[in-house]
């Protein structure tokens, strides 16, 4: 080689050596918020968050606007990456989930501050910015949580790191870019919503340690609720549930029956807050069971066919993983039962003692149970719901059945004559919320839970009156 051969070979050497650098370095300054360590997003955070509070309102409510719009602009793709990606739910509900997220969680406005004016003064109460949140993120609902979540915690001040479900991890990647672009487009800090390239549980666990983190806020089962309560900062919880949905006999059966379909099939039952199982008086069974039948969105299993369905999906006492959130038409499929594209939901009459009732299924099969009288319903869906203080459904036209079991099983959401999904705003009234904090009580999170209060007095009168 001659030596101007040389100098060019090694100009190019160089070159490609300092692309490779490039790439290797430049996820560590963060890539739209994707960062290679825990480390470097949560440093990415403190600053960005530093930023936030040091812009007006005004600029805030335009970065949460901004979110609002791109993940509605994306919804489609994200909504079928999702299932692609994690093989649960369904798109159209995913694509509801996404609309519900970006339309009805709370912005600015949640963090009004409250005045109190009086003989001696003034004293004004707001809802400050607590930091950099980590925030442990489900398989379930990759998409929801993580748009329910920024636009919360932003809104009240924060910058945020996610550490998503390493099996959702691409749809939350993409998710957490879509989000940090709107933010910075609008003018808002790079940097103040991020996640690490590839979350696992060692990172999980690096965010919980995190000395830059002043909050934690998990979403998902009890062993991560479990974690963050331990971990000695300040902390949200919101934990697994099992909702008993009762039907006693003064209930509008055919409304009760469309509503349970609809809400037990929605996303194919993996939402927490779906009725996971019915109780129903005996009184009514056979016709709230026919007019389930009748919406054309169920099958009716045997008692074979039942006992087919459940040696597939519980195994060894528990839920068998690879069926969660399937189309029922592949769960049936795999137990030899042959169902047509119009189906949601499968049902059957089940025992007490059946492992669907006490198990958290999250997969479109729905035990029903018989009990003899409302006030037996209501003793057993305490018992079924576990203490979880998550959710409870009941159909019926008696307010003093329905305030007996409300008072009873004593849960963060309580619906009544509507599907499940009414409660967290879905077709009903009041805010969204992915993050239902039952554990640690701040029941539907919003941007007012993710602050930390704080009082100013001013002692000469300041009345105007
Ligand atoms: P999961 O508990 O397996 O995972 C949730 C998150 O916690 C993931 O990011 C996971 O990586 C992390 N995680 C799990 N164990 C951990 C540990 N020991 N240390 C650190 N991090 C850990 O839950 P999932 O399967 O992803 O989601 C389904 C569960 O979440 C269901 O039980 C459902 O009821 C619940 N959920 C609750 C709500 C709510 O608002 N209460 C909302 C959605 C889902």
């Amino acid at each position: 080689m001659d030596s101007g051969a040389e100098q060019i070979a090694l100009l190019v050497r160089k070159v490609l050596e300092d692309m490779s650098v490039a790439t290797t370095v430049a996820p560590q300054l963060g890539n739209d918020g994707v960062f290679s360590t825990i480390d470097a997003a949560v440093g990415a955070a403190q600053v960005a968050q530093r930023q936030l509070v040091a812009m007006s309102l005004e600029t805030r409510k335009e970065i949460i606007a901004a979110i609002r719009q791109s993940v509605l602009e994306a919804n489609e793709q994200m909504a079928k990456l999702a299932v692609e990606e994690t093989h649960l739910g369904r798109v159209e509900d995913k694509i509801r989930e996404n609309i519900l997220c970006a339309r009805k969680t709370p912005g600015v406005e949640d963090i009004q501050p409250v005045a109190v004016s009086g003989d001696h003064g003034l004293m004004l109460l707001e809802y400050a910015p607590v930091g950099v949140i980590g925030a442990l993120t489900p398989i379930t609902n990759p998409t929801g949580t993580i748009i329910n979540n920024a636009i919360g915690m932003i809104a009240a001040g924060n910058a945020v790191v996610f550490n998503s479900h390493p099996s959702a991890n691409e749809t939350s990647r993409r998710m957490v870019r879509l989000i940090h672009r709107a933010v910075v487009e609008a003018g808002g800090p790079a940097g103040l919503v991020g996640m690490v390239h590839e979350p696992s549980l060692d990172t999980a666990r690096e965010l919980v340690a995190h000395p830059g983190i002043a909050m934690l806020v998990a979403t998902g089962g009890k062993a991560v609720v479990d974690v963050v309560l331990r971990s000695g900062k300040k902390a949200i919880g919101a934990g697994a549930g099992n909702p008993p949905c009762l039907v006693d006999e003064t209930a509008n059966l055919r409304r009760a029956a469309e509503c349970i379909v609809n809400g037990a099939s929605v996303n194919n039952n993996i939402f927490c807050i779906c009725e996971k199982e019915v109780i129903v008086v005996r009184e009514v069974e056979e016709v709230l069971v026919k007019f389930m039948q009748e919406t054309g969105k169920v099958r009716l299993l045997s008692p074979e066919e039942a006992e087919r369905v459940t040696r597939l999906v519980v195994k060894d006492g528990h839920i068998n993983a690879a069926y969660i959130g399937r189309n029922v038409q592949i769960i049936l499929q795999d137990a030899g039962i042959a169902v047509g594209q119009s189906c949601r939901l499968a049902i059957f009459r089940a025992a007490p003692d059946h492992p669907l009732v006490w198990n958290e299924q999250m997969m479109p099969v729905l035990p029903v149970v018989t009990v003899e009288t409302v006030a037996d319903g209501i003793d057993f869906a305490v018992k079924v719901e576990k203490g979880n203080r998550h959710t409870a459904i009941m159909h019926s036209t008696n307010v003093e059945n329905m305030t007996a079991f409300a008072r009873a099983i004593q849960t963060t959401i309580f619906v009544k004559n509507a599907p499940c999904y009414a409660g967290i705003g879905l077709d009903g009234e009041g805010h969204t919320s992915f993050t239902i904090a039952g554990p640690t009580g701040e029941g539907l999170t919003s941007a007012r839970t993710f602050t930390r209060q704080r009082r100013c007095v001013l002692a000469e009168s300041f009345r105007i009156i």
